[in-house]
Order: structure tokens, then C-alpha cells, then sequence
């Protein structure tokens, strides 16, 4: 397909492949700018369908209703990297796809992720290639323990990983993953971890919004507050590290770099997110343009946004169906607290675990921008 080079304008239609809560937000920012939004998802009733114009339920790999799907859009994106090649194939035969199906394609895989990153001189964890229990006994030997056992494909949210304390536990490892194609890495003892989100429009311009500081409880973010207040050599580190992902990956969109800061103050690559991120759910309040607003703008080759931060401090908190095992959470005490916004999903089924929502807060300084932001989702609790 030929690069369209003039903009899609307000009043087109953009599909999006996925139907979670990054699909509904890059919707709703797209909606606000006039422009039509379809979406295509195994799924009824969606996050993302509930604030479309359309919303399509047909499998990914029925791909004549994907091409019908793609035919009637301008361009397509996704809200989840583990879309099939296939799917945005079908799509790219149609519209221009953004990101492109080569960036999926290293994108969904942990081996082929830290192979590209290993050969654009982009530090991570040591790591190796497992295909047998031989070989992971071998691996441990190499990394030493701990280490963290990840399959290659389809994991997110510590979903497919299990860390291995000691040589004994890897036949167990083995096990819980199923055998599958793995990545060994090593156990990283970081001082915190910080992801930097960055765009890249079709014309090659670039912008980040800087490091925002992540904690994950269970291996699912947890809270992630902006400035990071990271030393201005390290900043700098990570915008290169991301130019360099971005331009050679040829991204077009937002993509996400989720880095370990060690004690010794080195950033290791954990992981790359060609989308909009959780951790940058806190761009809609803070922010001159969001992160999805920037997706869209990349995607039709609009100039990309501001991403000047219009508030000291920003903070986000989850919001996982945990919240609801007491009875529905408190919202109205949610919504008395000023400089706290709510944000939920339209989900249903509250499941431990679940992403249902998350709420943003500002402040004078990081530190009480995510205790503000904690003491919100305290409220919620019926119990408290
Ligand atoms: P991931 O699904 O790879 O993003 O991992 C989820 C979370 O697990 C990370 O954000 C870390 O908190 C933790 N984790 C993953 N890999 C490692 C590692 N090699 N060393 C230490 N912690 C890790």
C-alpha cells in the first residue's frame, strides 16, 4: 500500500482492533476532534464500542469480515499488541495500519523484542532463549538466580512469567508455563522502575512526555506518578534510548518504554509497548495533549501535540475489580475530592485482577499529587 502523505481529517472514520479501555480512551479523544471511530473486537458491548460510531463483533482471524471491517475506515490502529499478523495484514492490504505489522511483530514476542533491542545497542536484562527444560537449567547456570522465567509470546500484566529463586524450582517453572518457547532473564534489583512515552508522527517528528515513576503490586501497575524527579542526565538517556526504538522500528504512534533503573543508575529495557500505556493514563488530566490524542494524530498525520505537563504533579491510580469484593465503591466520595478525576471503563464484571478503571490527581509536588491519588481510591472503599 502506497503512503497516503496528506492528512486524514475530522469527519473520517478510524478503525481500531481491540476493544479494552486504551481502545474506549483513544475513541473518546478522537471523537472530541470530530473523527468517526469503528471498532472490531470478538466482543459486544465493549469498552471501546460503547463510545463508537460502530462497533463490529467478528473473530480476528475471520479475515473477510477484517478487510469488510478495514474498507470502510481511512486508516486502521490497534489497542493491544497481540492483535495477529494476519489481521493487520488484512488491514494494511486496505487502509494504511499504524503502527505497521513489522513493529507488532517484535513487539508481541520477548525474544524477537530483546533481539532488536540487543542489536540497536538498547541495554535489558541479560537473557536467554529457552526451548526445553534442558536449556533453562542451562540458562540458570549462565544468569544465576533469581531469575524470571517469561514465555515469548502473549504475556502482559506478569501474566506468563514466574520468577525462579533457586536451580530446584525450574522444573516446577517449567511446568506452571506450560512448556512453552520462553525468555530466562535475569532478576533485576532496581531502585524503581519508570517508563518514558513517546510519539512518533509519519513525517518523523518526535515527542515524550518524560519519565514517569511506576509501582506495580502483583505485577500489575499499581500507581505511576510524573515528574519522576530523575536526575537530568537520565532523562536525557531515555529520550535517546526512545528516538532510537521509535525511528528504528519505524513507529508511527505512540509507543511506551518500560525501564529498570538500577542503583547504580543505569536504564534497562523491561519492555516495549507500541501503544498508548497505562502509565500514561495521567497525559489526559495533566497534560496539553494526552497520549491518545497524540495516537490519533499520529495516526493521520496531523502535527503532533504539546506534551508540556500543565499542573506541578500528576499522579494515577488503578482501579482493579478488587475494589468491589465489599459492595460497589463510594464513587460520590471519589468525586467530592477536588483535583481528583474519575475515569472508569463501562465493565460489567468486576474480577480481581481486572483493569475497571483508574483516577488522576494534581498537586503542588509528585509526593502529595500520589497521596492524593491514594486517598481517593481509599475513599472508594465502603469498608474504610
Ligand atoms: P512484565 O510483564 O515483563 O512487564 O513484568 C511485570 C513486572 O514484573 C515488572 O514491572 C517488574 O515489576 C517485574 N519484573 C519483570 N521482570 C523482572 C526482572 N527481570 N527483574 C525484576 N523484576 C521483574
Amino acid at each position: 500500500m502506497t503512503r497516503n502523505t496528506s492528512p486524514i481529517l475530522p469527519g473520517a472514520a478510524i478503525g481500531v482492533l481491540g476493544s479494552g479501555q486504551l481502545g474506549r480512551m483513544f475513541a473518546l479523544a478522537a471523537r472530541r476532534c470530530g473523527y468517526r471511530v469503528h471498532t472490531y473486537s470478538p466482543d459486544s458491548d465493549t469498552p471501546t464500542g460503547q463510545v463508537s460510531d460502530v462497533e463490529i463483533v467478528g473473530g480476528y482471524d475471520d479475515l473477510d469480515a477484517v478487510r469488510a471491517f478495514a474498507r470502510d475506515v481511512s486508516a486502521v490502529t490497534f489497542e493491544f499488541e497481540n492483535v495477529p499478523a494476519a489481521t493487520a495484514n488484512a488491514c494494511m492490504e486496505m487502509v494504511p495500519v499504524h503502527p505497521d505489522g513489522h513493529v507488532l511483530h517484535v513487539a508481541q514476542n520477548r525474544l524477537r523484542e530483546k533481539t532488536f533491542l540487543a542489536q540497536a545497542g538498547i541495554p535489558c536484562a541479560p537473557f536467554r532463549h529457552v526451548t526445553t527444560l534442558r536449556q533453562l537449567h542451562d540458562a540458570l547456570d549462565a544468569l544465576g538466580c533469581p531469575a524470571v522465567l517469561k514465555t515469548a509470546g502473549f504475556g502482559y500484566d506478569g501474566k506468563g512469567q514466574v520468577t525462579i529463586d533457586a536451580p530446584t524450582d525450574a522444573d516446577a517453572a517449567w511446568e506452571t508455563l506450560g512448556g512453552q518457547e520462553c525468555v530466562l532473564e535475569a532478576f533485576v534489583a532496581f531502585e524503581r522502575e519508570v517508563s518514558l512515552v513517546a510519539v512518533r508522527g509519519g513525517d518523523g517528528a518526535f515527542a515524550q512526555y518524560g519519565l514517569i515513576q511506576n509501582a506495580h503490586v502483583r505485577h500489575i501497575l499499581d500507581t505511576s506518578v510524573c515528574p519522576a524527579s530523575i536526575a537530568p542526565a537520565i532523562e536525557a538517556e531515555a529520550e535517546r534510548m526512545a528516538r532510537a526504538v521509535l525511528e528504528q522500528l519505524n513507529v508511527v504512534g505512540v509507543l511506551c518504554i518500560e525501564f529498570f533503573l538500577t542503583q547504580d543508575g543505569r536504564l534497562l529495557v523491561n519492555e516495549l509497548a507500541p501503544r498508548p500505556h497505562n502509565s500514561g493514563h495521567l497525559t489526559m488530566d495533566a497534560h496539553a495533549t494526552s497520549q491518545f490524542e497524540q495516537q490519533l494524530r499520529a495516526v493521520c498525520g496531523l502535527p503532533l501535540g504539546s506534551t508540556e505537563r500543565l499542573v506541578p504533579a500528576a499522579a494515577m491510580c488503578n482501579l482493579l475489580g478488587d475494589l468491589w469484593e465489599g459492595g460497589p465503591p463510594d464513587w460520590p466520595r471519589a468525586f467530592a475530592l477536588p483535583n481528583v478525576a474519575v475515569h472508569l471503563y463501562g465493565k460489567e464484571e468486576a474480577r480481581p485482577g481486572r483493569k475497571m478503571g483508574h483516577l488522576t490527581a494534581h498537586a503542588p509536588t509528585p509526593e502529595a499529587a500520589e497521596a492524593l491519588a491514594r486517598k481517593a481510591r481509599a475513599a472508594l472503599h465502603p469498608l474504610l
